[in-house]
């Protein structure tokens, strides 16, 4: 059988006159980076769920993404970082969230998955988790970079309400490996000026992160909050498994729903069949597809080529 792996960096306002040639250049980079580095897996029968921590990886450790070092910053200035990690063989998954020293988010969900009884674990305490499995600790400032800092100052000196030309820049994989299993990984530092230590969909098993062999794998990207009430991920399985919806309705049906609550984003998928879909509210989103045919993609904006 073939593999997929699908990968996003995010959704937003981005449009070509938005975003300048270096931005785009270091996302686009990022983007093949990210699918080399789950093809790399695949390709020699790897697993899916090895290939979407190596492709979340690999953007956790990119700043172009609001994942790991570069991530946006809580009111507070620091960072918070939350993370998801499915298999849809056997449904297992762990999660961490309100992270501020672990710098690989999205192998401590892995760690907390493996080996802990638990499924969610969070902050200080997630972090002492992660380092009792050896996981390498930074110090939170290792993950502030200057771009961030400055978008903070942005935003609380507009009295720290969201931005609505904000660019929702969490990461995630999808992936079908050739035996036929999906997994999906989600990583971000959430929102900009997040209080009260608010924490997104991205790590909630369900809404922005899910994987079922009866179904799908999907990860997810925008405003959290629609995408919890929307229990996105989770509705976009549950179509099809219950629903009888292809892949692409189902996707477009979730998307739909998470606008009805006011939220936009954007939805990745894979089934085990090899099917896979990607869509979005935004104007843009940072995206990338490999697969054993030989198909290879990345994309920023809307497109007419669009699955
Ligand atoms: N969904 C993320 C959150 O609400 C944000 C993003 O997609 O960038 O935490």
């Amino acid at each position: 059988m073939g593999w997929t792996i699908m990968i996003h960096g995010g959704c937003g306002a981005m449009r070509p006159e938005t975003v300048s040639a270096g931005q785009e250049e270091a996302a686009r980079a990022g983007l093949e980076a990210a699918l080399d580095a789950g093809t790399a897996l695949l390709s020699r029968d790897g697993s899916a769920l090895d290939a979407v921590e190596a492709a979340a990886r690999v953007l956790e450790e990119d700043p172009a993404f609001n994942a790991g070092r570069g991530s946006v910053l809580a009111a507070d200035g620091a960072v918070e970082l939350d993370a998801a990690i499915m298999d849809g063989a056997d449904r297992s998954a762990g999660a961490v969230a309100g992270l501020r020293t672990t710098r690989a988010p999205i192998s401590a969900a892995r760690a907390a998955m493996e080996h802990s009884p638990h499924v969610l674990l969070t902050y200080a305490e997630a972090d002492r988790f992660a380092r009792a499995q050896g996981l390498e600790q930074v110090a939170n400032s290792w993950f502030v970079t200057p771009e961030r800092k400055a978008q903070l100052d942005r935003i609380m000196a507009a009295g720290g309400k969201f931005d609505s030309a904000i660019k929702y820049g969490t990461i995630g994989a999808v992936a079908v490996d050739s035996g036929g299993h999906v997994a999906a990984a989600t990583s971000t530092g959430g929102l900009t000026a997040k209080r009260w230590g608010r924490v997104g969909d991205s790590p909630l098993i369900g809404a922005g992160t899910y994987a079922d062999d009866r179904s799908c794998a999907v990860s997810a990207t925008g405003l959290g909050e629609a995408f919890i009430r929307a229990v996105a991920a989770h509705q976009l399985a549950m179509r099809m498994m219950l629903g009888g919806e292809e892949l692409g309705e189902a996707l477009d049906a979730v998307l739909a729903d998470v606008g009805s609550l006011g939220g936009s984003g954007g939805l990745i998928a894979v089934a085990p069949g090899g099917e896979a879909r990607w869509g979005f509210t935004t104007p843009g989103m940072y995206r990338g597809l490999a697969c054993s045919s030989g198909e290879r993609r990345v994309s920023i904006y809307g497109e007419a080529d669009d699955r």
